[in-house]
């Protein structure tokens, strides 16, 4: 342990650890500095411009049949305009492998979900948390599926089981897509994975953004055509409600 601790300063020295929104050096061991981690942490309370609540307690309307959202903030909003802490982070989460911001994302969604556990007396035996896999091509591109590093986490924290429940045939990335295109994109890609048995579960199901819902809602019935008890969608955050 001693030596661990003394190989991690002497790592420090050389590579200082940089901060995932800023890139200058931490001082710390986590993912943000501290005036980024507290810029983020105001973000959090920027309110819906039509419920008046924050992220965590909006629950306007978002489309394609998705409800009951935990979440921790919004993603875009127009009167705060750019230069977010919360819209840099996901920008490096989708695009560089950085396990210290997958475990800071399942930090801050493991205090929402053990909440919701503790609320509504769930066993987290007949829970499981899950993810939809990344695209192919998004996969082929980065090498890696931070929706997963970001669950297992999840997993980890609030010891509710990891399932793989949901497979991806071809797709592609989300962003560019229309709002229609996105819906078919994924409702031709996302399939339930074969082996997946989540008959009389509560899933628990993370996606890094929630934009028109398609993905989460495309997920969620198939989730529940599989037999889940019920399907609960778990997000950094949310795009405001545009009036769609
Ligand atoms: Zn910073
Ligand atoms: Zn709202």
């Amino acid at each position: 342990m001693k030596l661990k601790k003394l190989r991690d300063k002497l790592l420090d020295l050389v590579f200082p650890p940089l901060c995932a929104s800023c890139d200058e050096p931490t001082g710390n061991h986590d993912a943000l500095c501290d005036e980024c981690l507290e810029k983020y942490a105001k973000e959090q309370k920027i309110k819906c411009r039509t419920c008046h609540m924050p992220a965590s307690d909006c629950s306007c309307s978002i489309g394609n049949g998705v409800h009951g959202l935990i979440c921790s903030t919004f993603y875009t909003h127009y009167e705060a305009g750019g230069d977010r802490v919360t819209e840099k982070l996901i920008f490096s989460l989708k695009r560089e492998r950085d396990d210290k911001l997958c475990d800071f994302f399942a930090r801050e969604a493991s205090a929402k979900v053990m909440r919701h556990l503790h609320m509504m007396k769930l066993d987290v035996n007949r829970c499981v948390i899950t993810y939809p896999p990344r695209s192919e091509s998004g996969i082929r591109k980065y090498g890696f599926d931070h929706a997963r590093l970001v669950a297992a986490g999840i997993s980890h924290y609030t010891g509710i089981p990891l399932a793989v429940t949901l497979d991806r045939a071809g797709g592609d990335e989300q962003k560019k897509l229309t709002g229609s295109e996105r819906l078919r994109n994924v409702q031709t890609s996302l399939r339930i994975y074969d082996k997946a048995d989540v008959r009389g579960l509560t899933v628990f199901l993370f996606d890094d953004i929630v934009t028109t819902g398609a993905t989460v809602g495309t997920a969620s019935s198939l989730l529940k055509e599989a037999g889940a008890f019920s399907v609960i969608p778990v997000s950094i955050a949310r795009t405001e409600n545009r009036g769609r």
